[in-house]
């Protein structure tokens, strides 16, 4: 069963970006539950800050927690 994807506040896209420590990024989503997943599944999340959030759509950046359904 697949869950539904939370959605950027300003353009409605369900794309961002995490980032760590030396600027890597990795594209992920975020559920309903405020689960954040990489939309590639070989890919860790290890060392990444989960907290923030960068859309790939606009210039929104924000906690997963402020996300809309
Ligand atoms: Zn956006």
């Amino acid at each position: 069963m697949s869950k539904r994807k939370r959605l950027c506040p300003q353009c409605k896209i369900h794309r961002f970006r995490v980032k760590n420590e030396k600027g890597d990024s990795v594209v992920v989503i975020v559920t309903e539950d405020y689960e954040v997943v990489p939309i590639h599944e070989d890919v860790s999340l290890e060392g990444y800050d989960l907290t923030v959030l960068y859309c790939l759509g606009c210039s929104w950046k924000g906690s997963p927690r402020s996300l809309p359904l």
